[in-house]
């Protein structure tokens, strides 16, 4: 379930090496959150920032979007989890770096482009000072492929504010705990990866039908629901309807939890005819306090849009340009990303599970031993939180993919020993 080797890179040096990913860290810790932990351990005295995929990421196994980021949060001085999803934790672990170690500082801005099991430190003095949106463009252009998924900061984390956010594409995601102002204290505008490899399963036959049949549990359970909408049934979206133009899901999903909404020409035209950008709400608790105040769905798109593009977290933004019109509050988002806007602390998501181990990403709940395991096998928590998570069937789907024997019991523990 895992190709190629554990990446450290020291950007003092620009240095990377690898190391292989022996099979008693993955007998003992699985993957995810869980074998970050180890690494962050390891590396604790460089202050690293690790970015780990989960062992079903990237596979067959409905939800397997998950990639964790674990590190020093600079806004509780914890050490914190953050949910990255869409493409960007199967293109990581397929490219043959399931695990990235980082450390030190980088002389010159720069971004590290991960593809073929090859690591490469480049200079990014052409994006740095541009938007997360332009940098993410410029770096699918350089290396020539459309299907790279980035990780980037915008001018926020460029002045190392702890209200920066690190985006994931051209989307306000789960860095919620100041991830964006770490990658900028490296001076590391971005991490930029494309997998061409493959997984290999010990037996194909039984994961296939484990994965079926958890397929088949999810679907009665979701019962058709897609869209922002569903992820928090009962939350107030205003007139989201008017601007909704299609729900996307991540890499692996059944669960279209985030819609696509157009806001610079007709939420009806085909996606075949799309010009104008738009937004991906993806950040629910972003979108809701952006809208607070009587703010109509559309103009808070439009703002979540601007938070995207400056890499600043929309929650502890959005306090600031509370009752003020869309022009003005434009600007006033632009000049708290240029320097002098602090948070106070990790935004507070009613209904999230161990605000103090993980980035509060799900706002719709689920038992902490199932959010735990989730980061553990790179199963994103929000659909964990929809349609839950038998233990007793991961400890079969981890038999059958890699030939570990795993009691349920033995991955609550798991589960629980990484709940700090
Ligand atoms: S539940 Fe939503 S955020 Fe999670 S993987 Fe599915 S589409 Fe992505």
């Amino acid at each position: 379930m895992y190709t190629g080797s554990i990446l450290v890179v020291d950007l003092s040096t620009g240095e990377a090496s690898e190391r292989e990913l022996d099979d008693a860290l993955v007998d003992s810790r699985l993957g995810g959150a869980a074998v970050n932990l180890s690494l962050y351990e390891e590396f604790k005295d460089k202050d690293p920032v690790v970015i780990g995929s989960g062992l079903f990421t990237g596979s067959m196994v409905p939800g397997c979007a998950l990639c964790v980021v674990t590190a020093r949060s600079p806004l509780n001085g914890k050490v914190m989890h953050s949910p990255l999803v869409n493409y960007l934790g199967a293109e990581l672990k397929l490219a043959g770096f399931p695990f990235v170690v980082l450390h030190g500082r980088s002389e010159a801005p720069s971004y590290l482009w991960l593809h073929d099991e090859i690591a490469d430190v480049l200079p990014a003095q052409a994006i740095w000072g541009q938007d997360t949106w332009k940098a993410v463009d410029y770096i699918r252009e350089e290396q020539g492929e459309e299907r790279i998924q980035v990780l980037s900061i915008g001018r926020a984390g460029e002045n190392r504010l702890s209200s920066a956010m690190a985006v994931v594409d051209y989307w306000s995601e789960g860095d919620k705990v100041g991830l964006g102002k770490r990658l900028g204290e490296m001076n590391l505008k971005a991490i930029a990866t494309r997998g061409m490899g493959e997984l290999e399963v010990d037996d194909p036959e039984r994961t296939l039908g484990l994965c079926r049949r958890a397929m088949g549990a999810a679907r009665s359970r979701l019962g058709g629901a897609k869209g922002v909408d569903s992820l928090l049934p009962g939350a107030d979206l205003g007139d989201l309807s008017t601007i909704r133009h299609r729900d996307i899901a991540c890499s692996g999903c059944p669960w279209p939890c985030r819609t696509f909404v157009k806001y610079n020409e007709p939420a009806t035209v085909l996606k075949e005819e799309l010009k104008e950008p738009g937004m991906l709400v993806a950040d629910l608790s972003g979108f809701l306090a952006l809208m607070e105040g009587g703010r109509s769905a559309a103009d808070a798109a439009r703002l979540l849009e601007a938070c995207s593009r400056l890499g600043l977290e929309p929650m502890a933004a959005a306090a600031r340009v509370k009752g003020i019109d869309l022009e003005e509050s434009r600007s006033v988002l632009s000049s708290l990303a240029s320097g002098g806007f602090e948070a106070r602390g990790i935004p507070s998501v009613e209904g999230a599970t161990c605000p103090g181990t993980f980035s509060p990403f799900a706002p719709n709940g689920g038992e902490k031993e199932v959010i735990a395991l989730s980061y553990v096998l790179g199963i994103c928590p929000r659909y964990s939180a929809k349609v839950g998570l038998d233990f007793e069937l991961c400890a079969e789907l981890i038999e059958a993919t890699t030939g570990l024997e795993k009691g349920a019991n033995e991955l609550r523990d798991l589960a629980n020993s990484i709940i700090r």
